[in-house]
């Protein structure tokens, strides 16, 4: 497997070639209405990976006391905008006001994160691990997959894409007994793990040589460092690293998820 750092470079170089071929620049708009040191941080690296691609874009931050009305009203507008091509309405947002609604609002032309049911793209860290596996010639035919964790932003969009590409897929999550864990690590062939413990997954567990292990789960340790689920250097055949891992490879799949929603032809 190709190293993620190499591959998304090389594939940010592609989309770069590709958006300096286009006749209209694609825009994309952030909402954020919420002050969180994660979401800043989040929304840094987006602006960062837009910029550095040539994609247009507006930040816009609302006032935390923003209503459930207003931010409706300015999904519409958005909805309604020709020269945006896509959006994205930074999670979380205050509690008086829904998320599933404004998720359920966002037009599906224009969902950059896959949020509404309706839209064609997926949510972005399970659509950026999907084609890291692909591009690496990853044979998901009939082969065993473990997902570990059954979020609606993770586990539940990976395990559906595992088995689309028909895999045998397991889903595990807090209420699976330690011994049926056990059993599911050993005869996996491929283990996406998003729990969000630091050393969940470990040698503790006997593993399939032929393991690949794509580690999501981002956790800050006591050393005040970036740890994944999985320990290091777990014997398998490839574990994705934590940081330089999934967290690329999300915010790849989110750049190809609006190049999905523009209406440019390639
Ligand atoms: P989440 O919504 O908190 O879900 C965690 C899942 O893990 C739940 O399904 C939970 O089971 C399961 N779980 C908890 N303890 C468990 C245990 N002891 N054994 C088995 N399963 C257990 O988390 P998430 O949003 O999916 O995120 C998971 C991790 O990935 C976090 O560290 C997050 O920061 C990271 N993340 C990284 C990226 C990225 O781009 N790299 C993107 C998204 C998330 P129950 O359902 O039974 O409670």
């Amino acid at each position: 497997m190709i190293e993620i750092k190499t591959y998304v470079t090389n594939k940010k170089e592609e989309l770069k070639n590709k958006i300096k071929k286009l006749n209209k620049i694609p825009k994309i708009v952030i909402v954020q209405v919420n002050d969180d040191p994660a979401s800043n941080s989040y929304i840094k690296g987006k602006i960062k990976d837009l910029t550095e691609v040539g994609f247009l874009y507006e930040h816009i931050k609302l006032d935390l006391k923003t209503t459930e009305e207003d931010l409706l009203k300015l999904v519409e507008k958005l909805n309604n905008d020709n020269d945006v091509d896509g959006f994205i309405v930074q999670l979380p947002l205050p509690k008086q006001i829904s998320e599933e609604k404004i998720k359920l609002a966002i037009s599906p032309k224009k969902d950059v994160d896959g949020f509404n049911p309706l839209s064609k793209t997926i949510p972005a860290t399970p659509f950026g691990i999907y084609n890291y596996l692909k591009d690496n010639n990853f044979a998901f035919k009939g082969k065993n997959a473990l997902v570990i964790g059954r979020s609606n932003i993770v586990g539940k969009p990976m395990a559906k894409l595992l088995l689309d590409n028909d895999m045998n897929v397991t889903v595990v999550h807090s209420k699976t007994s330690l011994e049926d864990m056990k059993f599911y690590i050993k005869h996996a062939d491929l283990i996406v793990v998003a729990v969000g413990k630091e050393g969940f997954l470990s040698n503790k567990f006997e593993f399939n040589k032929n393991c690949v292990i794509i580690d999501v789960g981002i956790n800050r340790g006591v050393d005040g460092k970036l740890h994944g689920d999985a320990t290091p250097n777990l014997d398998v055949k490839f574990q994705s690293p934590v940081p330089g891992g999934v967290g690329l490879l999300t915010r790849l799949a989110l750049l190809l998820n609006l190049l999905e929603v523009t209406n440019n032809e390639f």
